[in-house]
């Protein structure tokens, strides 16, 4: 840190991100990327056109990107705002909404503490019940901006949409953020109550169930003057937020269905087959409906299994938290990499067995 840093900055403890480790080639089970690569269509617009045009800053209105996910999802144009990753969203939005305290689950992403924390936010923690299940009844009354993730991350569990419209319609002062990162693995979107509610705002990912994770590409529906508030912030921040290719790719991601469902429907089949031969192998699993699988293991506490995984070239992502340290984050790859993975989890209860 140099004697020039904020000293309202300083006592941050930043997002920690999962391992991108390049020194050697690891199956990566541990930062919820998708296993497969991006729509062939993808491929084919990263073009050496697309590329000259880099000259050129990007629209920074991002009126086509704006108009092929408005279209997709058959909304408004002026109820969508993109942004560099949904990181970028979720930060813009913790800026905009925040001011009178901000309220999420004491387990769930990682980030939104750090947000608080940057912009002097002051925080409303909900604890999860004992089983990780969320209960949206306990944000009632904890005014300010609400967060909170489904289905959430790490446990997977959702709720339902009609227990969000309760939440959202019982506290009209409050911006109700739902973050659906992993949305399409499986839970209700909470999408069509944007159109009733003046309060609530959507955020989605390219970077799981649409394979662009390394082009940062997020999303957010909402009413018209919750994406006028997050595109006032951008445009004081970053008007050219979202770069050319990722505008290009984007466009190409979402208008290629097949791919998505083909990748998604694909994940979900892998999730639950995972998860019956982790239940036969004496883990505690919960009900994940997302691309990844969250899990503990009686006789491999704490980091046991990460660091078992590690050895055998598998890296997943285990948190210190306390109320979670036995258990493990696996993201879902590829069949044959789920068959590597089981194969070294035997491996390891053999080793601890004996
Ligand atoms: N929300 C949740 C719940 C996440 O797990 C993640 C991924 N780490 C994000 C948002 C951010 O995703 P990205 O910035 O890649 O869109």
């Amino acid at each position: 840190m140099s004697v020039f840093f904020s000293q309202k900055l300083a006592a941050l403890k930043p997002y920690v991100p999962g391992e991108q480790p390049t020194d050697k080639n690891y199956i990566k089970l541990n930062t919820n990327e998708s296993p497969f690569p991006p729509s062939e269509k993808v491929k084919e617009v990263i073009n050496a056109g697309a590329i000259d045009d880099l000259r050129l800053y990007s629209d920074p209105d991002l009126n086509a990107l704006c108009s092929a996910i408005a279209e997709y999802y058959d909304v408004d144009k002026a109820q969508v705002f993109c942004g560099n990753g949904s990181d970028e969203v979720l930060s813009f939005a913790f800026l905009a909404w925040g001011c009178n305290g901000v309220a999420f689950p004491d387990i769930s992403y990682g980030f939104y503490p750090v947000f608080a924390d940057l912009y002097g936010l002051q925080t409303n923690i909900v604890p999860l019940n004992e089983d990780f299940t969320l209960d949206l009844k306990d944000f009632n009354g904890k005014a300010g901006f609400i967060v909170f993730a489904n289905p959430n991350a790490p446990t997977g569990l959702t709720v339902s949409t009609n227990e969000i419209e309760e939440l959202v319609a019982s506290n009209p002062d409050s911006v109700v953020l739902v973050d659906e990162a992993y949305v399409d693995f499986g839970a209700e979107t909470a999408l069509p109550l944007i159109n009733k509610y003046s309060n609530i705002l959507v955020v989605r990912t390219f970077s799981k169930s649409r394979q662009l994770a390394g082009a940062r590409l997020g999303y957010a529906f909402g009413c018209k003057e919750l994406i006028e508030d997050l595109n006032r912030i951008k445009f004081s921040f970053n008007p050219y937020n979202v770069n050319r290719l990722t505008a290009l790719a984007g466009i190409e991601a979402i208008n290629d269905n097949v791919w998505f469902k083909e990748c998604s429907d694909k994940i979900v089949n892998t999730r639950e087959a995972l998860k019956t031969a982790l239940k036969q192998r004496g883990f505690y699993v919960t009900d994940s409906k997302t691309n990844f699988v969250f899990a503990s293991h009686p006789l491999l506490p704490k980091d046991a299994l990460y660091k078992g995984l590690k050895q055998n070239g598998i890296l997943i992502r285990h948190f210190n938290n306390p109320k979670i340290v036995n258990f493990n984050r696996i993201t879902i790859g590829t069949d044959t990499e789920t068959e590597r993975l089981i194969e070294a989890i035997d491996r390891i209860l053999e080793e601890v067995r004996k």
